[in-house]
């Protein structure tokens, strides 16, 4: 790998200076953390099918006039993204309850909503990105209130494009969390799509089966994740080549 500037290293990427002013190579790790990196692994693999399969979601959206931060796949690990700034904002779009609203409300997981419903955390790690209303992103400045209605707009409109997208194969998308940018076109400030959309981010179950094929595999220890992203990777098509085996030798006594 050339030497390169690190600008950022979170939990399953790393960020560095790309080739031209205004562009970011994106790295993905095989790490995978839950619970605000409470609880961590290292998965063979799951670098390579997240950077293939957010290259899919986001060429899809970019295909449709939903504007990504996505510029081109670089190889197995890395791709090309369009530097922006991120609005310090978890935009949780949920079309069946589970995970911390089924919680927080003591609804039964996969219970269907009768319309998408949107949240937003305020991203900040030592919080462990809190719950906030839109009075808190206006008050605290986070958003101005165009911003939203974009930020709504966009995130119903991914909502929609990966409800079909997985439909067509059988998942179920249940819910999944987006990140927001913000980039200049000289005087001219519009929003795009930023960050990764992945099993990582989403919840993805099997509509025949209810099985999970999303980071909750990990989080409740139900099988091996990499399996759960290659079937979702396999049924879209994706399949990388040359990929890290997922097979490990098995020792026979
Ligand atoms: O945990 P919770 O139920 O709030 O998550 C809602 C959705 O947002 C899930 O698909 C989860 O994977 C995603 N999420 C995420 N990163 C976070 C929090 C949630 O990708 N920090």
């Amino acid at each position: 790998m050339a030497r390169r500037k690190k600008i950022y290293e979170g939990k399953a990427k790393i960020l560095y200076e790309g080739p031209e002013p205004g562009t970011i190579v994106q790295y993905f790790k095989d790490d995978a953390t839950a619970f605000n990196a409470e609880k961590r692994d290292v998965i063979d693999g799951k670098g390579v099918l997240n950077n293939r399969l957010s290259e899919f979601f986001m060429v899809g959206l970019n295909s449709i006039g939903v504007p990504t931060h996505f510029l081109k796949r670089l190889n197995m690990r890395e791709q090309l993204v369009r530097q922006c700034e991120i609005i310090p904002l978890e935009v949780i779009v949920r079309n069946f309850a589970a995970g911390t609203m089924a919680k927080r409300l003591g609804i039964e997981e996969g219970t269907p909503l009768p319309r998408p419903i949107v949240e937003y955390c305020y991203k900040d790690d030592k919080l462990g990105d809190p719950l906030v209303t839109e009075e808190h992103i206006a008050a605290f400045g986070w958003a101005s209130q165009q911003d939203m209605d974009d930020i709504l707009s966009l995130a119903l409109r991914v909502n929609d494009f990966m409800s079909g997208l997985m439909y067509g194969v059988g998942i179920k998308l249940v819910d999944f969390k987006i990140e927001i940018g913000r980039v200049y076109d000289g005087d001219f400030q519009r929003l795009i799509v930023a960050d990764e959309i992945s099993p990582d981010s989403c919840r993805l179950w099997d509509i025949e089966t209810g099985r999970k094929l999303d980071k909750d595999v990990f989080r409740r220890d139900l099988g091996n994740l990499a399996d759960a992203y290659t079937e979702v990777a396999r049924r879209l098509g994706v399949m990388p080549q040359n990929a890290t085996p997922m097979e490990k030798p098995k020792l026979i006594n």
